[in-house]
């Protein structure tokens, strides 16, 4: 079969990553870059001998599917042009910035018959790959996703931004419905929210507690996944593996093991799915569906920590 024809819309910080992937990967052929910043969008198409744009919509035709890798903002009305297409279209996260937009795209992507991947690269995590089989039925869970500020992807909250991904994880985690949410939260430099807190409770008892800054001095990354009797530690930044066992010997002793993690590009895995998906005409991992649950989780929090801050401002 012939590689896929792609391209990248948005080569800023992440963007050019995906462009390396499509440029070195077998499954697809990188035909073109795109971005509204046309010193960039040269630079980066010079690099690898393709065209460059600064319209998207001159792309049409020559592409089967693109990487959307602008801000979040411009999401639902980029992936529209190119689903109506009939482009395959890879959207980073968060998917859409309302629920609304992220059906829309759903809906059309389904009528055309095209694969709709939403850019949730910690399933692609080898921490989490090489977590996944040691998870049964956790009583809690606790995420920790801490960043220094960076003025790139203001257009959202950090929310938005860096808890959806824990959002997705959890979800994947855990096979049960959500049946409340308690968050709280502060903006510490930007007038948006900058740090969070969510509980979130499932119906089968498990509870999640999600911990997201954007503005922390440390870069931090990790999940606790607590059983009875058990627990695993995931970092996702450092790649590495614990899990704690009580020893059924002693009382009060725990068995600490290390877990081998192997060292693989979750980013190229994860764009190798997408193409997959494309070839085989299979529902992709991460779906359109999976990136709105995952929106629509996260504007949930985000609405109770506005009502809180709202209701702080009169007291
Ligand atoms: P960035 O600002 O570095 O890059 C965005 C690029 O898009 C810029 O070069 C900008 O000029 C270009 N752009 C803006 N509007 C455009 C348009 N209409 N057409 C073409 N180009 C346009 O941002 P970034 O950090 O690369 O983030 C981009 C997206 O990727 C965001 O949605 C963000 O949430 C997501 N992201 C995901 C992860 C992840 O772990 N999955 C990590 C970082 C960013």
């Amino acid at each position: 079969m012939q590689p896929i024809k792609c391209a990248v819309i948005g080569v800023g910080h992440l963007g050019k990553y995906h462009a390396e992937k499509y440029a070195a990967s077998k499954e697809s052929e990188l035909v073109a870059v795109c971005d509204t910043n046309y010193t960039r969008t040269q630079e980066i198409a010079n690099h690898h001998h393709v065209a460059a744009f600064s319209d998207y919509h001159a792309l049409l035709g020559l592409v089967t599917a693109v990487s959307i890798v602008t801000p979040t903002t411009s999401h639902h009305t980029i992936a529209k042009f190119f689903l109506s297409q009939g482009v395959h279209v890879f959207v980073e996260k968060p998917m859409t910035m309302t629920v609304e937009e992220a059906d829309e795209l759903i809906n059309i992507s389904e009528k055309n018959n095209l694969v709709l991947q939403v850019g949730h690269i910690e399933r692609f995590n080898p921490a989490i790959v090489a977590c996944k089989p040691l998870i049964q039925n956790p009583t809690y869970i606790e995420t920790q996703r801490l960043s220094p500020f960076n003025p790139r992807c203001l257009e959202v909250n950090v929310v938005l931004d860096l808890m959806i991904h824990d959002i997705d994880l959890i979800k994947h985690i855990v096979p049960a419905k959500i049946t409340e949410i308690h968050a709280t939260g502060a903006s510490i430099i930007t007038n948006d929210i900058d740090i969070a807190n969510a509980r979130i409770q499932f119906d089968n008892g498990c509870i999640a507690n999600l911990n997201a800054s954007r503005v922390s001095h440390v870069t931090e990354r990790n999940i606790k996944i607590y059983h009875q009797k058990s627990y695993i530690f995931a970092d996702l930044k450092d790649r590495t593996l614990l899990t704690f066992q009580k020893n059924n010997h002693e009382m009060h002793d725990v068995l600490n093991t290390t877990h081998p993690v192997e060292n693989y590009d979750a980013l190229h895995d994860e764009l190798t799915a997408f193409l997959h998906a494309i070839k085989t005409q299979t529902k992709p991992l991460i779906s359109g569906v999976d990136g709105r649950t995952n929106l629509s989780i996260a504007l949930a929090i985000t609405h109770h920590i506005e009502k809180k801050i709202k209701l702080a401002e009169f007291a």
